[in-house]
């Protein structure tokens, strides 16, 4: 009698997250396969061309209204549907970086030797965020709930600042509430993330015979070289909470030449923004002091800046319970061996447990003290109340920016945690769709938190967004 009855319950009668969940899992195949595709396109910022049509193309025919090559971004798109109030929006992002291509596999093995490949898991990024938003459109429209959501396909994450471009376009100025994640090696709400700044210093110098005539020359790799020695001894006086690292990027033609261009390129970072402004002036005082004690000049291309992303506890705590709902995943057989296998890889003494898939991590308050990355969803954070999920596409220990994650991406563990990702984030879309106070006071703590600082970015205004900085 109860099979009989579970097995005629129609989809329409189940609780709303469960409804919400199955209709993630009935479009699963087809995002799993479009994360497939991504990662085999391999695309790098502002050049996603293919990557972003394929998931135009599918959030068109699942019935979003598509507004394509926005914010001066050829590959970023709106997709939208519903309207009215709330205004929920979710990230995509579909970038790969370079030198990273790999098979699908637990050795070292490149598709294209020295071709990019998707090391930070953006394929899943992109593909699990859309098909969260197809999953919860359907939900709307099934049971007339009223509101907007909004899929954001955002370029160049990867060092390009795409969604900084699109912020300054004003597509992120009705929005209540915006949803995002990131491929990791575990199942956590998203912490924290560095602000950062990165810039070229070109100095210009006079070139000379570096033996016959030095005292004419002047030379502009000296002055790349004492800023590099001004950073050193800044470090002292700076909080050990940042990070300053640069390479040199033209020190010169030849040694018989006394350099008359040399160029640095550089990135500071640190957990607050207002803080990293402060660092960041001081760099700068560097550079000028380097260019007059070499006699040379200097000039500063910031080439992108993302803002630390800002925490929200009215949407971590939802966004916690919603994962711990979800729940992680299991490896199969074959993927237990799979994570054996690239494991072997990793440097000795990597001890992360292979069981972190199945588990949720507890919600955590920002530790500042630990090792973190940078993200454009941070000045997202900064202007819209924002939570996101990290979920455990990658073997565990594997860290991102590697092959071990490109492999990962490319292979079921990587789209087993992007169905994780995908109905956390739908089903917390629902919450927000359904339920007004936790809108308003998510909004309350945004207030709260961007009175006393408010958000400037450090990318200078009116600069376009740099289409070509994968070959500056
Ligand atoms: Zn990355
Ligand atoms: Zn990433």
């Amino acid at each position: 009698m109860f099979l009989a009855f579970t097995a005629t319950l129609a989809l329409g009668q189940l609780p709303a997250h469960r409804q919400v969940q199955e209709l993630v899992d009935l479009h699963a195949p087809q995002y799993v396969e479009a994360s497939k595709a991504i990662w085999g396109f391999a695309e790098m910022g502002y050049h996603e061309d293919k990557s972003s049509a394929l998931l135009q193309s599918a959030l068109k025919s699942a019935g979003f209204r598509i507004d394509a090559g926005v914010a001066g971004e050829p590959t970023a798109f709106v997709a939208s549907y519903g309207t009215g109030q709330p205004v929920i929006g979710i990230l995509g992002e579909f970038d790969a970086l370079p030198g990273l291509s790999q098979a699908a596999t637990p050795d070292r093995s490149p598709v294209v030797q020295g071709a990019p490949g998707h090391g930070c898991g953006h394929n899943l990024l992109g593909a699990g965020a859309a098909l969260a938003a197809v999953a919860i459109k359907d939900y709307m429209e099934k049971n007339h709930v009223t509101g907007t959501l909004r899929y954001y396909g955002t370029p160049a994450e990867e060092g390009g600042s795409g969604k900084v471009y699109m912020l300054r376009a004003g597509l992120f100025r009705d929005v209540d509430v915006v949803l995002h994640w990131h491929p990791g090696s575990h199942n956590a709400v998203f912490g924290g993330a560095l602000a950062i700044v990165s810039a070229k210093f070109r100095f210009h110098g006079t070139a000379a015979h570096a033996a016959l005539a030095p005292d004419r020359g002047r030379s502009a790799l000296d002055a790349v070289m004492l800023t590099g020695n001004g950073i050193e001894f800044l470090r002292e006086h700076i909080p050990s909470t940042s990070r300053v690292h640069y390479v040199i990027t033209n020190g010169g033609a030849a040694p018989n030449i006394v350099p008359d261009t040399a160029e640095m390129f550089l990135y500071a970072r640190h957990p607050s923004l207002p803080a990293l402004e402060g660092i960041w002036a001081r760099i700068t005082n560097i550079e000028q002091g380097a260019a007059l004690m070499t006699e040379t000049t200097a000039d500063t291309t910031i080439i992108s800046s993302d803002a630390n992303v800002l925490p929200n506890d009215v949407l971590s705590k939802l966004a916690q319970k919603n994962l711990e709902a979800v729940g992680g995943f299991q490896y199969t057989a074959d993927e237990q061996h799979f994570a054996e296998e690239l494991r072997k890889s990793l440097p000795a003494g990597t001890d992360a447990d292979l069981r972190y898939t199945s588990l949720v991590q507890p919600l955590r308050p920002i530790d500042p003290n630990e090792p973190s990355a940078s993200t454009d969803v941070g000045d997202i954070a900064w202007n819209v109340p924002t939570v996101g999920f990290v979920t455990a596409t990658f073997v565990p220990g594997v860290v991102p920016h590697t092959w071990q994650a490109a492999a990962s991406a490319g292979m079921s563990i990587g789209q087993k945690g992007m169905v994780v990702a995908s109905k956390a984030l739908a089903i917390t879309a629902l919450d927000l769709f359904t339920d007004p106070r936790l809108v308003s006071d998510a909004k309350a703590e945004f207030k709260k938190r961007t009175t006393a600082a408010p958000y400037k970015s450090l990318i200078p205004s009116g600069q376009a967004p740099p289409l070509d900085y994968r070959r500056n």
